[in-house]
C-alpha cells in the first residue's frame, strides 16, 4: 500500500471512529436522558402515593374538619353550609316541575313529571347546552338573561308538545353549584365563584333573586321556589329512590359533597334553628385541606397559576377540571429532560388544553400499539408520531394522577361516613365498642353524580377499590354507591315539589 493509500485508510478509520463515538455518545446521552424522564415518573408516583394508611389519615382529617366547620363559622376550610333542607322527597310528590342546573361546563333545563309514588318519575325532558365561555366572565345580567331566555324557549317548546294545564303557576328548582350562603331553602347569597367563573358583580348577591328578575324580564311566569346545590339535588333524588341515602357526592368539573346531619350537631347555629330533626349540610369539600394530602410540585404550580390560588385544594387534586392539566404539566417536565416528544409545540404550554376526557381516552386506550394516545397527542398538542415507550409513559402518568384523585375522593366519602357513625368505627367521638358497632352497621347509600365518575371507568374502579380497602371487607358491603344520573337537575325539581305550597306530602327525616 502506498503512502496515499495508507493515509486514506487511516483517515477512514479515524472518521469511522469519530462517527461511532458520536453515535455511542448520542446513545449514552439519550439513555441518560431517558433515565431522567423515568425518574420524573418515579418521583410523580412517590409524590402521589396513597397507601391505605395515608388514606385513613385523610378520612380522620375530613371528619375532624367537618366537626370544626360545624362548631363555628370559619372554624375550618370546610364551610359546612346550612341548606335549610329538612325534608327530602318522600316519593309522594306529584305534578310537573321545572329545574335549572348550572354546573361548571354544561347548563341543563329539565321538566319533570312526578307520579305521586316512590320512583314514579313519569318522565323528564332535558335540554343541555354548554355555557358560552364569554358568559363565564361577563356580567350577572348577561348570564341570567341567557339562562332565562333559554328557559323560556324550552317551556314554550315543551308546553306546545304536551298540554300543560296552566291553572297553577309554574315552579322551578334552581341548582346552582357554587358556594352559596343560604338564607332559606329558596334563597341565598353567592360567596365566591369556582370552576373558572368570574362574574364579580354577582358575589354577595341573592342568586334566586337574580334569576327571578331575569325570568320576569323575559316575560315568563315561573317562581323559583328551591335554590340548591348540585350535591343536595343528588341527595334528594337518591333519597327519593332509596331512604338509606345519607350523603351525596359530585365528581364532575368540580367536586363537592353534602350529607344529612343531626341539627343538634350543627353547633354554630344552635338555638337559631326552629326545625328539629336533621338538616342537609353542604360541605363545600372542594376546599378541604390537610397536610396528609399528597401534594406535588405540579399541584403547587397549578394552584399558583389558577384564578383562585390557595383555594379549592382538594378539588384541584380530584376533579375533571384539573386532572388533564396536571398530566400536561408532567409532560412539560418530561419534555424538558428529553426530546422524546419531538420538537415541542407551543400548544403544550397552553393551560387546560389537555382536557380530562382526552386524558381518560389515553388512559383507557386498549389498542396494542397505543394508537389513540399517539393520535390525541398529535391532534391536541401537535406532537409528531411519538415512539411506543413514550406513549406508555404518558399512560402511566394518566394512571398515577387519576388513581390519586379517585382514592382521595374515596377517603373523603369515608370521612363523611365516619362523622355520622356509618363507617363501622363508631364515629369520631368514640373509638370504643368497635366490635359492637361493626355488627350493627346499617345499610348506607351514597349517591354520586358527575361526568368524571360516570364516564371514566378506571376512575370509578379505583374509587370503589379504595372504599373497600379503607372500610375493610366486613363493612364495605354495607356501603353502597349509587349513581344518580341527572340527580342534580331532577333533585331540584323534586325539592321544588317538596317545597311547593300545593304539595303537602313531605317527610321529616329522622
Ligand atoms: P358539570 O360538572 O359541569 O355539572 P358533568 O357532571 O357532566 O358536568 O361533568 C363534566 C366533567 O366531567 C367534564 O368537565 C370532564 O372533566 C368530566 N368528564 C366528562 N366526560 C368524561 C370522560 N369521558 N372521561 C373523563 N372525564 C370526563
Ligand atoms: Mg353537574
Amino acid at each position: 500500500m502506498g503512502k496515499v493509500g495508507l493515509k486514506l485508510a487511516v483517515g477512514c478509520a479515524v472518521a469511522a471512529c469519530v462517527v461511532a463515538s458520536v453515535m455511542v455518545g448520542r446513545r449514552v446521552r439519550r439513555k441518560r436522558a431517558w433515565r431522567r424522564v423515568v425518574k420524573v415518573l418515579e418521583e410523580l408516583e412517590e409524590g402521589c402515593a396513597t397507601p391505605v394508611a395515608r388514606l385513613r389519615q385523610v378520612v380522620d382529617a375530613m371528619a375532624v374538619e367537618m366537626h370544626a366547620g360545624l362548631v363555628s363559622e370559619g372554624g375550618s376550610k370546610l364551610k359546612m353550609l346550612l341548606t335549610f333542607v329538612h325534608n327530602l322527597p318522600s316519593g309522594s310528590e306529584e305534578g310537573t316541575y321545572y329545574s335549572l342546573d348550572l354546573g361548571g361546563t354544561n347548563f341543563r333545563i329539565l321538566r319533570v313529571q312526578l307520579g305521586g309514588q316512590r320512583s314514579a318519575i313519569i318522565g323528564h325532558d332535558v335540554d343541555r347546552q354548554p355555557i358560552p365561555q364569554h358568559l363565564m366572565t361577563g356580567t350577572s345580567e348577561e348570564l341570567f338573561d341567557f339562562i332565562a331566555s333559554s328557559l323560556k324557549d324550552f317551556v314554550e317548546r315543551e308546553e306546545n308538545v304536551s298540554e300543560h294545564s296552566q291553572s297553577e303557576r309554574r315552579e322551578l328548582g334552581f341548582t346552582f353549584s357554587f358556594p352559596v350562603k343560604q338564607t332559606s331553602s329558596s334563597s341565598g347569597i353567592l360567596i365566591k365563584w369556582t370552576k373558572g367563573f368570574v362574574i364579580e358583580d354577582m358575589v354577595g348577591r341573592d342568586v334566586s333573586e337574580c334569576l327571578q328578575q331575569a325570568i320576569s324580564r323575559n316575560g315568563l311566569d315561573m317562581r323559583v321556589n328551591a335554590l340548591i346545590n348540585d350535591t343536595v339535588g343528588t341527595l334528594a333524588l337518591g333519597h327519593y329512590h332509596d331512604e338509606d341515602t345519607v350523603a351525596a357526592v359530585i365528581i364532575g368539573t368540580g367536586t363537592n359533597a353534602c350529607y344529612l346531619e343531626r341539627a343538634d350537631a350543627i353547633i354554630k347555629c344552635q338555638g337559631l334553628l326552629t326545625t328539629p330533626g336533621d338538616m342537609v349540610v353542604n360541605m363545600e369539600w372542594g376546599n378541604f385541606w390537610s397536610s396528609h394530602l399528597p401534594r406535588t410540585s405540579y399541584d403547587i404550580d397549578l394552584d399558583a397559576e389558577s384564578p383562585n390560588p390557595n383555594d379549592q385544594g382538594f378539588e384541584k387534586m380530584i376533579s375533571g377540571m384539573y386532572l388533564g392539566d396536571i398530566v400536561r404539566r408532567v409532560i412539560i417536565r418530561m419534555s424538558e429532560e428529553l426530546d422524546v416528544f419531538g420538537p415541542v409545540s407551543s400548544k403544550l404550554h397552553v393551560p387546560f388544553i389537555l382536557r380530562t376526557p382526552l386524558m381518560a381516552a389515553m388512559h383507557e386506550d386498549d389498542t396494542p400499539d397505543l394508537r389513540e394516545v399517539a393520535q390525541i397527542l398529535r391532534d391536541t398538542l401537535e406532537f409528531p408520531d411519538i415512539p411506543q415507550n413514550v406513549r406508555k409513559l404518558v399512560v402511566r402518568v394518566c394512571d398515577v394522577v387519576t388513581r390519586r384523585a379517585a382514592r382521595l375522593a374515596a377517603a373523603g366519602i369515608v370521612g363523611i361516613l365516619k362523622k355520622i357513625g356509618r363507617d363501622g368505627s363508631g364515629g369520631i367521638a368514640s373509638g370504643k365498642n368497635e366490635g359492637a358497632s361493626r355488627s350493627k352497621m346499617r345499610r348506607t347509600v351514597v349517591a354520586v353524580e358527575g361526568g368524571l365518575y360516570t364516564n371514566y371507568t378506571l376512575f370509578r374502579e379505583y374509587l370503589n377499590e379504595a372504599m373497600t380497602q379503607i372500610l375493610g371487607e366486613e363493612i364495605a358491603p354495607s356501603v353502597i354507591i349509587k349513581v344518580m344520573e341527572d340527580g342534580s337537575g331532577i333533585g331540584a325539581a323534586l325539592l321544588a315539589a317538596s317545597h311547593s305550597t300545593s304539595s303537602v306530602d313531605t317527610v321529616q327525616i329522622l
